[in-house]
């Protein structure tokens, strides 16, 4: 394993893969845990049949805009950062074996506030709220292990050997972020993870050379959102787009509910909204009262007749339990966790 550091302006619109002069299978460190058919369709010069839309692009766009941001928040938090130079970005790049080299560029290096001894690879993401509720409850290894993957890869490339790493994420919602280091041993696996599945993907190019149409398998199916995404999907599965679409048919042929009737639902929905409002906001301020009167009666409980019957007004304790899943990501390996931290998935139905 040999390692390079450079400069390039063109590092932050390089393909995903790309073969070199020398016939190396480059893959950019951002696109490790991208589904090897698709890197082999880039690599080969496929036509993308799937573009990205205009908004898909836009929040592309914004969280790269957004990184800085993040940066100077851990500046402010104490961190020592050193953010790299955006117009002269410095890019590591890692040859792993004969045909396979993993490029990108970093983040930033960082030492943590007060602790922090040596330098860190700062990973910076920006997620939407339910992606950064699940990053914190779950961990990155858990929720985003391409991202650990990147990073290792960025941790190896700069410092040529596993070290913590930061992946500091902001929520594009809510506007706060929050940062996870990933223990060195972690990194480590993490490391050996990613080359080993890339490395499938090196032993398809040495059995077959660049060839463009023997394809490596589908790392993904039509209904995964990898494939949903992806520039390459009505070669890759041809028609499922349209049978997504077929699927979504037969409730709005069926007629089982008119826009009308949909319009009529929603202003029903706003009325009831705007009752329990009031009704929140009359049993809010009878509280309140009640309150005060059981303060007044220096009584933890009273008894007062109610219209039906006599009620008891009391204050009722309740304990939280919070769990520091920053601690607990940091204390265990993933598979533990799992064993701790399981997922549920509910389904409701949200008119904002
Ligand atoms: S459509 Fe899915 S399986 Fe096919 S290349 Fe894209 S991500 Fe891979």
């Amino acid at each position: 394993m040999t390692t390079t550091i450079e400069n390039k302006t063109d590092v932050y619109s390089r393909p995903n893969a790309r073969f070199g002069d020398d016939g190396t299978l480059e893959i950019r460190a951002s696109a490790v845990g991208n589904c090897r058919r698709a890197l082999w369709y880039e690599a080969t010069g496929h036509q993308v049949t799937n573009p990205r839309d205009d908004d898909s692009l836009t929040m592309l766009e914004a969280g790269n805009a957004l990184e800085p941001v993040v940066l100077r928040a851990m500046q402010r938090a104490g961190w020592d950062i050193t953010p790299t130079d955006r117009d002269n970005p410095r890019m590591v790049s890692l040859r792993l074996g004969p045909t396979l080299a993993v490029s990108g560029h970093v983040d930033a290096a960082g030492v943590a506030p007060i602790f922090g001894l040596e330098p860190s690879i700062v990973e910076v993401k920006t997620r939407g709220p339910e992606a950064y509720k699940k990053w914190r409850t779950l961990g990155a290894e858990r929720s985003h292990p391409e991202s650990v993957w990147q990073a290792a890869f960025y941790t190896y490339g700069a410092f040529e050997e596993a070290r913590d790493l930061v992946i500091a994420t902001l929520d594009t919602g809510n506007r706060v972020w929050d940062y996870e280091v990933i223990p060195a041993r972690r990194v480590e696996r993490a490391f050996d993870q990613a080359c080993a599945r890339l490395g499938e993907l090196a032993a398809h190019h040495l059995v077959n050379g660049p060839d463009p149409y023997v394809l490596p398998e589908r790392d993904f199916t039509a209904d995964d959102w990898q494939c949903k995404r992806c520039p390459f999907l009505n070669a890759c599965l041809p028609g499922s787009a349209a049978v997504e679409e077929a699927e979504d048919e037969p409730a709005v042929d069926a007629g089982l509910v008119t826009d009308d009737e949909a319009q009529a639902a929603l202003r029903e929905y706003e009325q009831a909204q705007e009752m329990l409002k009031a009704i929140e906001e009359d049993k809010a301020w009878a509280l309140g009262m009640l309150r005060t009167w059981l303060k007044q009666q220096g009584k933890e409980k009273a008894r007062l007749e109610g219209r039906e019957k006599t009620r008891t007004v009391g204050k009722v304790k309740s304990t939280r339990y919070n769990v520091n899943h920053k601690r607990l990501n940091a204390l265990l390996d993933p598979e533990t966790r799992a064993t701790i931290v399981t997922e549920n998935v509910s389904e409701y139905l949200r008119v904002s």
